[in-house]
């Protein structure tokens, strides 16, 4: 496929994005998706095809990749931050009826590390103040929640293409939603606002956050073989579970029952009662990890944390900020390998003060 591709004239746009789109919302059993440049311009394009711009609100959690909020503030609207569930790590739906405000326009819940959030309370909130839903499931590719995909359940969800991502075209984005007008009007923005009927005639003000045809025939091949990439993903998740079961002083991310998950990377709470000190021992189990030759990733910084953001100090955020580890999730790993990774670990973290 992808050297038909590059032997096809198609250099941008062409039949692999259509593939592409077709193939992705069939896997999702959802009307429409749309592809994008990436899983940032997904945001944005999900974002500004809600019509969301200065003056608007959005909640977001204020544990997350960063992409959610930068996206919320790049098209001029306000963030509210919301905390996390202790648990899941994932945003709290109580905090929909916290923070909701008549200016209110949008939830936004981000499912990291392949975790669902409670996707049923967050609509039935949603719904009770007129709230859009905008899931970014960039990390919850393939997750499921009663059955449904992650990212088709609220009226519109996001997905990144990235090298690190479940499917990936080294660079790319997918917005899904079964509102086809808002798919028509995401697929207008995202061609320079133009017509797609009348060339070089423009109604609104667009973006080019085009796909090329040559990744997205890379992504139809990935997608072709995505049972085999699920069954991996399943396969290291059950093992990493095992392993570290009795590993003491930690907490993995809880899953509800109702959350199938397809694992992104395995994530791990050194737990603790003081912020400082627990930021200090996950930092120093995470240096002795990378003397044994393991490459591990903190967790996300609370948003609270950075300049940019204006967000309120958050108790659960700032708790999964300083005690989130994240350990090798990678395709080939053996059971061997990860026995490995985990006597290292549960080691370090017994020594690690
Ligand atoms: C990777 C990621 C993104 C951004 O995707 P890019 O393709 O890198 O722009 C957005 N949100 C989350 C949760 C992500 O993990």
């Amino acid at each position: 496929m992808v050297v038909d591709a590059l032997r096809s004239a198609w250099i941008s746009g062409g039949p692999y994005v259509q593939r592409l789109e077709r193939a992705a919302a069939e896997r999702m059993q959802v009307a429409e998706a749309v592809a994008v440049a990436n899983g940032t311009v997904a945001l944005e394009l999900a974002l500004r095809g809600l019509g969301i711009g200065p003056g608007d609100e959005v909640i977001v959690p204020g544990f997350t990749f960063v992409a959610a909020a930068n996206m919320v503030l790049s098209v001029g609207a306000t963030p509210l931050y919301a905390d996390i569930d202790s648990h899941s790590w994932l945003l709290d739906p109580d905090e929909i009826d916290r923070l909701a405000t008549p200016r209110t326009k949008a939830v936004l819940p981000v499912h990291l590390y392949g975790n669902v959030a409670d996707m049923d309370a967050i609509t039935s909130c949603a719904k009770a103040h007129h709230l859009a839903v905008l899931e970014d499931a960039a990390e919850a590719a393939f997750s499921r929640f009663d059955g449904k995909c992650a990212g088709t359940m609220g009226s519109v969800g996001t997905f990144s293409l990235h090298a690190t991502k479940t499917i990936t075209t080294g660079e790319g984005g997918l917005v899904v939603t079964n509102d086809r007008d808002l798919a028509r009007r995401m697929r207008v923005l995202r061609d320079h606002g133009m017509r797609q009927d009348k060339r070089y005639w423009h109604d609104v003000v667009g973006y080019n956050f085009r796909l090329t045809n040559l990744q997205a025939a890379i992504g139809c091949a990935q997608l072709e073989h995505l049972d085999d990439i699920l069954a991996d993903r399943r396969r290291i998740h059950a093992l990493y579970r095992d392993a570290l079961q009795s590993c003491p002083g930690i907490r993995l991310q809880h899953f509800m029952d109702r959350v199938d998950p397809v694992l992104w990377v395995i994530a791990v709470l050194i737990e603790d009662t003081d912020l400082s000190r627990q930021r200090a021992r996950r930092d120093r189990i995470m240096a002795a990890m990378l003397e044994d030759g393991i490459e591990t990733r903190p967790g996300f910084y609370a948003l609270s944390l950075m300049a940019p953001y204006g967000a309120p100090d958050l108790p659960h955020a700032l708790a999964a900020s300083a005690g989130v580890i994240s350990l090798p999730t990678f395709l080939d790993l053996t059971g061997e390998q990860i026995g490995y990774i985990c006597d290292r670990f549960c080691h370090h973290i017994r020594n690690a003060g």
